[in-house]
């Protein structure tokens, strides 16, 4: 399988004044074309920070990153980020203005996106008539118009209601798929990561390090409201629940 990225050794050490916090040792991961790799780890392990350093928005502080050719990123966090005093066309658009790529057909493909993702209505609408899961379809709208070769997830969805969540990991799966994204997703919830990735890591504590590498196959794979309910999901999620134990 072709890698669309390659961690090499890398490790990051965060300096305060009087302290040193290690948050990454000597961690080696790859990311295969196409493929949705979820992070799970213990809250404080060095995950986002981890996602900055791919992102190109945290310093490392040794260690190598390899793109495969392809090495346009997008990046989406927890909270939507959407401007209060824009449209929903107009947040779409945000990330094609700061990188100066507002052409008709970049423009055309923002309001396809929306249209195909079921915001057709909403485009003049502004974020505060929206629910949560639809803004996050807005920031991923947002985040895809740059067209990025690898998606960066830190925990998109943590702070939606659970029915919302359910529904947007489907939505999420159909259209990275649809666009064709490499993908690497953080989140605490182990259904998410078993129901939607293709591999699942799971992280030490902080520094952290691999402590184990799940190939998630489905006999029948469909979306991850269907993979919940397949009989392989409570074995993956059995192990991954035992490897996050904190009392063991
Ligand atoms: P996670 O996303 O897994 O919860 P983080 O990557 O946010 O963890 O943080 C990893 C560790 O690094 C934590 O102990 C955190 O306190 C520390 N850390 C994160 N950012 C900074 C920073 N800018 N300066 C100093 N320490 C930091
Ligand atoms: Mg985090």
């Amino acid at each position: 399988m072709q890698d669309i990225l390659r961690i090499k050794n890398l490790s990051k050490v965060y300096h305060d004044k009087n302290s040193e916090t290690i948050a990454i040792k000597d961690l080696n991961l790859e990311l295969h074309d196409k493929e949705i790799l979820a992070i799970v780890g213990p809250s404080g392990c060095g995950k986002s920070t981890l996602l900055g350093i791919l992102a190109g928005i945290t310093n490392k502080s040794s260690g190598e990153i390899i793109f495969n050719g392809r090495k346009k990123i997008g990046y989406m966090l927890q909270t939507d980020c959407l401007m209060p005093w824009k449209t929903v066309l107009e947040n779409a658009l945000i990330g094609l203005q700061i990188t100066k790529q507002t052409t008709k057909e970049n423009i055309k493909k923002v309001n396809d996106l929306l249209d195909k993702y079921g915001l057709h209505d909403f485009k003049d609408k502004y974020p505060n008539n929206l629910s949560g899961g639809m803004r996050q379809r807005v920031a991923l709208i947002r985040t895809l118009a740059t067209n990025p070769d690898i998606l960066l997830l830190d925990e998109p969805y943590s702070a939606l209601d659970y029915q919302t969540r359910l529904a947007l990991s489907d939505d999420l799966y159909k259209i990275i798929k649809e666009e064709g994204k490499s993908v690497i997703i953080i989140t605490h919830d182990i259904a998410e990561a078993v129901s939607m990735a293709s591999r699942v890591i799971v992280l030490t504590k902080r520094p952290c390090q691999i402590k184990n590498i799940y190939e998630i196959t489905f006999k029948n794979k469909g979306l991850p409201t269907e993979n919940r309910k397949a009989l392989e999901f409570n074995f993956y999620y059995d192990m991954i629940w035992r490897d996050l134990d904190v009392h063991l």
